[in-house]
């Protein structure tokens, strides 16, 4: 707590931060059957990890929540993962052979949601800094991470001795894992704030042919949460500078409905990029909403490349119809585009309406700037953990050949 000045600072932080503990508390009202309770109230460190652990409070084989058991009766955690909970050895036992196959991965998970706090108490940063390597060299984690090696090694020794790093294992009401843990924990943070901007870089490296050109590129983030903006105002964005140091300039867009705009200056219209350096803006609204207001208006220029992360219009009837009028947009201004999805069963999904739709497939697969933080299902906790944007889809235009050639052609052959 020592950087935080005040009550205001830490409620600030919390709000960002707190959309996630949020989210959670949601899911456990849930599976409660019940509404998600006023709002949280936190008075400090360890009562705020507390109310992050008590959401997760839940018989993993039973359900039952602690309020519903009798007096002699608490739940007890897994003492492998310390994630999951169970009011009986029997439910545990019953449990295992389900269990054992997320166990170890779910014991990363725990680890991760509390060194979190240090990437929002600014003890740990998410910026690198400019490579030290040919960007060209860096084509995945492996060769990020050798390209930081010994640096990066520092870092992550003063960040495992800070005085923030012994009071959030004061305030948390469980033993400090072992410094291994700590390291890998924080490495897997990173890649989980740098697989946006270094996704983003990937789409430009495949799809755009002068990313050197003269006045900059230009990116649309579409369908941006507070998740977008929240690397945006932490500094993970700048990583794509350093992809691109020849550019003339890097612009982000970030246009989603319910982004947070206070924490990323709201776009305005077309400004001068400077060469090698990032400019971010954010517009909160849906995509074709934004085109038709500033780019057929000739007040901003058209993007280079449209990013998207987990846009799940294979989902829902309801999301896709959202998405339908951008996913037309992009296709018929032959947009370069590159999606992101979760697991290989939504990739698929996404690929086959994307076909429907004729778009033209550049390119999809397993995403080598894919987030290595596991993401555990809250309501769920022994479904297999999820890795964000862990594939890519590219497509660029249209797959239907052009009603002038066939119309050519025929005319051919009747000749
Ligand atoms: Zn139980
Ligand atoms: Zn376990």
């Amino acid at each position: 707590m020592q950087r935080l000045e005040s009550m205001k600072e830490f409620e600030d932080r919390m709000r960002v931060w707190g959309a996630g503990i949020l989210r959670r508390c949601f899911c456990r009202a849930v599976v409660n059957g019940g509404s998600p309770g006023p709002g949280f109230g936190i008075h400090s460190l360890s009562d705020m990890f507390q109310r992050l652990e008590d959401t997760f409070q839940f018989c993993a084989q039973c359900r039952v929540l602690p309020d519903q058991l009798s007096d002699s009766k608490i739940l007890r955690r897994c003492k492998r993962c310390r994630n999951v909970y169970y009011c009986s050895r029997e439910c545990q036992r019953a449990d295992w052979s389900v269990h054992k196959k997320v166990c170890w991965e779910l014991r990363l998970v725990a680890i991760d949601r509390l060194l979190e706090w240090l990437v929002v108490t600014g003890d740990f940063s998410l910026t690198s800094g400019p490579w030290p390597w040919p960007p060209g060299a860096v084509r995945d984690w492996d060769t990020w991470f050798s390209m930081w090696g010994a640096q990066l090694d520092t870092i992550l020794e003063s960040v495992l001795g800070s005085h923030t790093m012994s009071t959030l294992w004061d305030s948390v009401g469980r033993p400090r894992p072992d410094p291994d843990s700590l390291r890998g924990s924080l490495r897997r943070l990173l890649t989980d704030a740098l697989s946006q901007p270094l996704t983003v870089g990937l789409g430009l490296r495949t799809l755009v042919e002068n990313t050197g050109k003269l006045g900059g590129i230009t990116v649309h983030v579409v369908g941006a949460s507070h998740i977008e903006t929240f690397l945006a105002s932490h500094g993970a964005y700048e990583e794509l500078k350093h992809m691109f140091p020849e550019s003339g300039g890097l612009h982000v867009v970030m246009v989603g409905v319910d982004l947070a705009v206070e924490s990323v200056p709201q776009f305005t219209s077309v400004l001068p990029t400077t060469p090698a350096t990032i400019q971010l803006s954010s517009y909160r609204g849906l995509y074709h909403d934004f085109w038709e207001e500033q780019i057929e208006t000739g007040q901003a220029v058209w993007p280079d490349l449209v990013a998207g992360f987990h846009p799940g219009f294979h989902s829902s009837q309801d999301l896709m119809a959202g998405w339908l009028p951008t996913l037309l947009l992009l296709r018929d201004y032959e947009i370069p585009t590159i999606f992101t999805v979760y697991s290989q069963q939504e990739l698929t999904a996404s690929l086959q309406i994307l076909m429907e739709l004729e778009t033209q497939i550049i390119a999809y697969g397993d995403n080598p700037f894919a987030s290595l933080k596991p993401e555990q299902a809250y309501t769920n906790p022994n479904k297999q953990p999820v890795y964000c944007s862990a594939y890519y889809i590219m497509f660029r235009g249209t797959s239907h050949q052009p009603d002038g050639e066939e119309a050519g052609g025929k005319m051919d052959n009747r000749i």
